[in-house]
């Protein structure tokens, strides 16, 4: 496993299940070791993804860890610098989508899916900064949604408001953490088949997914590696010069709604 990654730390949270499994294969293949932190309420399990990387000569390790909870993601952060060094990259991709009316959304429910959808993607990176700018190099990045920035959501107000929060995160740490030789990125999903899409509380099904996906210029739904392809882009050395960026993958659909 060589390439744009080659000797890189990556940490990626989220990464037992659909996109953040598909970009921790992505980042072993271009040459990263990657350490995986998930809760796996659901029942995902980290173990295929490491077996594959493992299968593929790669190295990967998987923490559990639930990102509501500081102190996890600071031992997450140590076991990666524990086992490999230190940590470059910094793939802050857990989520949780719930569906709640704007007329039912209590405090209790909008605190939880805030603590986990934005205030665990500010643990990873505060958790991570201080490596990186000892290091003078670093990628944060952070799985967003076109929901809430390009497009809405209905009955998914908490979940919006996390998603366009975090680009408004993205846009201030890049300005302030350039200088220290950090890009700090976002990108925002359009429709990907994952478990949550197929199967989870929002689930479209794979027919409904399969109807979505023929609404949409380009005629599919997106695939985990679709996604995975652009982190391990923000990720390398040719995006050096990009920073602050929200690269939208969404098969064209925030253009035609
Ligand atoms: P997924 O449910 O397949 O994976 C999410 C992973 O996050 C799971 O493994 C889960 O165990 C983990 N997780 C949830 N809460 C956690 C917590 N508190 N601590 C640690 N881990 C936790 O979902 P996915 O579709 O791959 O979503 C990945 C990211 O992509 C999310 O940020 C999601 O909002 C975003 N996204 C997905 C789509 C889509 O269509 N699937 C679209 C836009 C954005």
């Amino acid at each position: 496993m060589t390439g744009q990654l080659d000797g890189r730390v990556a940490v990626i949270t989220g990464g037992a299940s659909g996109i953040g499994a598909a970009t921790a294969v992505a980042f072993a293949r271009a040459g990263a070791r990657v350490v995986i932190g998930d809760y796996a309420p659901d029942g995902h399990d980290a173990a295929s993804v490491l077996s594959v990387i493992a299968d593929e000569g790669g190295e990967a390790f998987a923490v559990g860890v639930d990102v509501r909870d500081p102190a996890q993601v600071d031992a997450l952060v140590a076991a990666a610098c524990e086992r490999f060094g230190r940590v470059d990259i910094a793939l802050a991709n857990a989520a949780i989508a719930r569906r709640v009316p704007a007329a039912e959304l209590d405090d209790d429910a909008w605190r939880d899916l805030l603590d986990v959808d934005l205030g665990g993607v500010w643990r990873l990176f505060r958790a991570a900064l201080p490596g990186m700018r000892e290091a003078g190099w670093g990628r944060l990045l952070v799985t967003a949604s076109t929901v809430g920035n390009l497009e809405a959501w209905p009955e998914h107000a908490h979940y919006s408001a996390a998603k366009a929060a975090v680009v408004g995160l993205v846009r201030t740490l890049a300005a302030e953490l350039g200088p220290d030789g950090i890009t700090v990125n976002a990108i925002a999903p359009g429709i990907i088949r994952t478990p949550q899409t197929l199967d989870g509380v929002n689930s479209l099904g794979a027919d409904g997914v399969a109807r979505t996906g023929h609404t949409q210029p380009i005629r599919r739904v997106g695939e985990p590696a679709d996604i995975a392809a652009g982190f391990r882009y923000l990720a390398g050395e040719d995006a050096g010069f990009v920073t602050g960026h929200l690269l939208v993958i969404d098969g064209g659909r925030s253009l035609a709604h």
